[in-house]
């Protein structure tokens, strides 16, 4: 860790393949747009220091690289992770569909305490809306979880869904050091 750092957080992506994970984190960590994206087997995971409120925290993002593809997902991918962000297609019906078996993965391999942002990608397309907003948003509502939509295209709420992701996980941990 950085000395200027005052914590490091984990956090993970997950979600069915080709919702937009590796590009909602390349818009986070690097702020350009990947447009062709070539999965790698491996986790990948990238650093990004962002300031919550006095202290400046490094948060490690992980991504599942593909291996999503071949349920090569394990326990190590989520231990120690504090936060992640569940990601779907607004425009695959699918994809949102198999949130249910996402949840039940985290709260199985996750911290109980974990922070969970429920994330709605590609919100540019919107004429090929498969999920309504307010389908998302009920969803996080009756998983008592935060959601918002999002563009990796177009940049639009990423820095957002990561940001709320950061400080949720930050009052979290100070509240439990009390
Ligand atoms: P992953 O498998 O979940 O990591 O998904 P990728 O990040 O590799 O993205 C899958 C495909 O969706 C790629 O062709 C991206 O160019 C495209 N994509 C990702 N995010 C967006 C978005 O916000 N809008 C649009 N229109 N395409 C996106």
């Amino acid at each position: 860790m950085d000395d200027e750092c005052d914590y490091l957080f984990k956090a993970v992506l997950i979600g069915d393949s080709g919702v937009g994970k590796s590009n909602l984190l390349s818009r986070f960590s690097r702020r350009e747009f990947r447009l062709d994206s070539k999965p790698t087997i491996g986790v990948e995971f990238a650093y990004r220091n962002v300031r919550v409120r006095d202290k400046l925290v490094k948060a490690q993002i992980w991504d599942t690289a593909g291996q999503e593809r071949f349920r090569a997902i394990t326990s190590s991918y989520y231990r120690g992770a504090l936060g992640a962000m569940l990601v779907y297609d607004i425009t695959r019906r699918s994809t949102f569909e198999s949130l249910t078996k996402w949840l039940e993965e985290l709260r199985h391999f996750g911290d109980p305490d974990m922070v969970i942002a429920l994330v709605g990608n590609k919100s540019d397309l919107s004429e090929a809306r498969e999920v309504a907003e307010e389908e998302g948003r009920g969803l996080a509502e009756l998983e008592g979880i935060c959601f918002m939509e999002t563009s990796a295209l177009k940049n639009t709420n990423v820095e957002e869904a990561f940001l709320e992701m950061i400080t949720q996980i930050h009052r979290v941990t100070s509240q439990k050091s009390l």
